[in-house]
């Protein structure tokens, strides 16, 4: 061990307890030092080791959505249904997966389930959210899966898929409705459909590189 980089640090990112700033910090040195690189790998397995213990905790409550109930404004049936079908067409915005991509990376929230085994992943989702996303893992095409998480985004729960490859994080959003194009503010953005449902990945990778993993993920 010759880096003296803080590893509680490490094992606080690994266990999201970080502040933006100290989660940013490790990060950035993560990038760069393949010494602790390997050692937050290690955390992230004994962690998904001691995920597939049998658990006796009480679930984890089921985080809502802010919608509004329209039926207690009084509004009328009419008005109900041309929201309901706005609500329900309106794309979802890509700079906004954008953004949630961005604090992910800055905040102590990358994921909310950490593990690399879709079939722990997977699961975590039903009865968060209303679909069912494809997990895979493509850790051996290079694309190591971190985990998953819920997001809000235009006012709506959204899976999240979180991947690692090499120094750069793939986060890959999981929608009902199409998404829109919009600004990415230099990230690689790439989005695919696969059955009903809409899968937007989000990097600081090559567009080339996120084209591969939208590829592989398609094929399997
Ligand atoms: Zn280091």
């Amino acid at each position: 061990m010759s880096c003296v980089f803080d590893r509680d640090k490490i094992s606080g990112l690994a266990d999201s307890e970080l502040s933006a700033a100290d989660a940013l910090e490790v990060w950035q040195h993560l990038r760069s030092c393949d010494e602790c690189d390997a050692y937050f790998q290690d955390i992230l397995k004994l962690r998904e080791t001691a995920s597939r213990l049998p658990k006796y905790s009480a679930p984890a409550p089921v985080r809502q959505p802010n919608r509004p109930n329209l039926w207690v404004y009084g509004i009328s049936t009419a008005a109900c249904l041309a929201a309901l079908t706005l609500w329900v067409t309106r794309p979802i915005p890509v700079a906004e997966a954008v953004q949630d991509h961005i604090l992910a990376l800055t905040s102590n929230h990358l994921v909310d389930v950490a593990s690399s085994n879709h079939h722990t992943v997977k699961p975590w989702f039903a009865g968060k959210v209303h679909l069912a996303p494809k997990v895979l893992d493509l850790d051996a095409d290079g694309f190591t899966l971190l985990g998953g998480r819920i997001d809000q985004i235009s006012g709506e729960s959204v899976p999240v898929l979180e991947f690692r490859r090499g120094a750069h994080l793939v986060s890959l959003f999981v929608t009902a409705k199409e998404p829109r194009n919009g600004p990415t503010r230099g990230f690689s953005v790439v989005t695919w459909r696969d059955q009903d449902l809409y899968y937007t990945a989000v990097s600081d990778s090559s567009v080339a590189e996120l084209e591969r993993f939208a590829t592989l993920y398609q094929a399997k």
